[in-house]
């Protein structure tokens, strides 16, 4: 293992932008379509592979398009047991990519859909995440993220079912494909959610029409405290200082919406940019069982070849993970001594 590998993997490490639908490994998702009876298009892992892949040649490609591919394995969750599963067999691979802590974002109404009530995900998501925590000593926040393309009638409700479990949710978020004006729409659910306590975050994706506009509409309507994505910042020196001056973070994702396994060399020179001038911009994976696009140490190995950063540039995306966090202070402090004590011990040539 080269210095830079070896690097990179031992460190302790935050994820802040995973989507637990999408940490579904082939072996588990064939496990739980047998049990629940879903007739998944593939047969194998290597079917799950190829059957994902096929698509990457297709120009037509795009954030609809995988999200489309990604329902054929949300598809099989349709019970509570489902969620636990899901939930421990990520905090399993934690350890072996040495991630010590984690928010990781759950989808509600696809679950609704497909018949699992909010109580019960809920309750799964504890279960799966406290024998995980117990086992493999991650720790785990959870985000609760809509889908920006359903009526907002339908967040506000769920927002509503969950009070009982107000305690179990850090954060609420926003995903899917990206409707125009959505931060004007979704406006009365960050209002309500604000009004909890809830920590905000919205995706908004890289190079989608009004970019600027939405990132804007996150930061003064919706009052973000994190952006997922958000690279396009980059293009508007008023948004990056809108970023720095309200501290709020960005969570880049090299392979992002997982179709494209190898990083983007125009989007990874967008997050060195942002990182460069002072924006708080973390690496993460988002969906990384997904087309093979990988987890989390794979991810920022690539980046690392892909870009050929250094090792403070590395040590800094990986350190603002555990500076965006949604800890108390002391926690987050604990964390971040426990990291500058790995990055002084591991060695990294250069
Ligand atoms: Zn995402």
């Amino acid at each position: 293992m080269s210095d830079i590998t070896h690097f990179i993997t031992a460190i302790p490490k935050a994820e802040l932008h995973v989507h637990i639908e999408g940490t579904i490994e082939a072996d588990l998702l064939l496990t739980i379509a047998d049990r629940n009876e879903i007739a998944l298009p593939y047969k194998s892992a290597a079917d799950i592979l190829a059957g994902q892949s096929k698509g990457k040649s297709d120009p037509k490609q795009n954030l609809d398009s995988f999200i489309e591919a990604l329902d054929v394995c949300r598809s099989v969750l349709r019970r509570g047991r489902d969620y636990e599963d899901i939930t421990y067999g990520y905090l399993k691979r934690c350890q072996i990519e040495k991630i010590v802590y984690a928010e990781v974002m759950f989808d509600p109404q696809q679950g609704l859909r497909q018949g699992v009530g909010i109580e019960a995900q809920l309750e799964a998501l504890k279960s799966g995440s406290l024998a995980g925590a117990r086992d493999f000593g991650v720790e785990v926040q959870w985000i609760m993220s809509f889908q920006r393309d359903r009526p907002v009638e339908e967040a506000l409700n769920i927002l509503d079912a969950i009070q009982p479990y107000r305690d179990q949710i850090a954060g609420i978020g926003l995903d899917n494909p990206e409707r125009p004006d959505f931060p004007n729409t979704f406006a009365p659910v960050f209002a309500a959610a604000k009004k909890e306590g809830y920590k905000l975050t919205s995706h908004c994706d890289v190079h989608i029409p009004n970019s600027i506009e939405h990132i804007r509409g996150c930061i003064e309507t919706l009052g973000v405290e994190r952006i997922d994505h958000g690279l396009n910042a980059i293009e508007d020196d008023s948004v990056v200082q809108q970023l720095i001056d309200k501290n709020i973070a960005l969570t880049g994702c090299p392979t992002r919406y997982a179709f494209q396994s190898q990083t983007s060399p125009d989007d990874l020179a967008m997050m060195t940019g942002l990182l460069e001038q002072g924006v708080l911009i973390s690496l993460n994976s988002d969906d990384p069982a997904q087309f093979g696009s990988g987890w989390l140490s794979q991810t920022l190995i690539e980046a690392q070849r892909t870009g050929n950063l250094s090792r403070k540039t590395m040590a800094k995306f990986m350190r603002n993970g555990f500076i965006s966090a949604w800890l108390p202070s002391d926690r987050k402090a604990a964390y971040l001594e426990e990291f500058d004590r790995s990055c002084d011990a591991i060695r990294w040539k250069q």
